[in-house]
């Protein structure tokens, strides 16, 4: 019996062939680092006409502040070079076009499981998001002092980026 894996082999096997980052240094080689959504339609590299050790991507759902990523942007803006920092939602985007009272339904719905005290962090507003977000990381004092912070909307049926703050 095939699994998933067997497929993704195969194209990995492409990759390899033609495989040339060898060496790359694991620092980002733009100095950038990009936070977004975890969203399919993201391919983050290709957004930005970029290649491997380029761009250093954290992602999670919604594309948003925690305190988790939060630390991993600071230790990157001191250990791993990044000093641009692009915060970067999308249009369309799940987190951000249900409420929490909405997706508790849909997930329990789906599972037949109990989701009530399910508490995933949903987008209200989302330039009021990603401007307190953007902020909030511009406040962090731990930030390496040099780092820039800017916060941007992905457009997924255009590919555009839009400049927000
Ligand atoms: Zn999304």
């Amino acid at each position: 019996m095939s699994s998933f894996t067997d497929s993704l082999d195969a194209s990995n096997a492409a990759y390899v062939e033609a495989f040339s980052a060898n060496g790359v240094p694991g620092r980002a080689g733009t100095h950038l680092l990009l936070l977004t959504c975890m969203d399919s339609r993201i391919v983050p590299h290709a957004i930005f006409g970029l290649k491997e050790g380029d761009m250093k991507v954290v992602r999670n759902a919604g594309g948003q502040m925690n305190s988790e990523v939060e630390r991993d942007i600071v230790l990157a803006s001191h250990i791993l070079d990044c000093h641009n920092i692009v915060i970067m939602p999308h249009t369309k985007c799940a987190m951000a076009s249900l409420s929490l009272p909405e997706v508790r339904i849909r997930l329990n719905e789906r599972s037949g499981m109990d989701f009530s005290s399910f508490e995933p962090r949903m987008i209200g507003d989302w330039e009021e998001t990603l401007r307190a977000d953007v902020a909030r990381l511009k406040a962090n004092k731990l930030l390496n002092e040099g780092a820039v912070v800017r916060g941007a909307r992905y457009d997924v049926d255009t590919g555009m980026v839009h400049w927000v703050c």
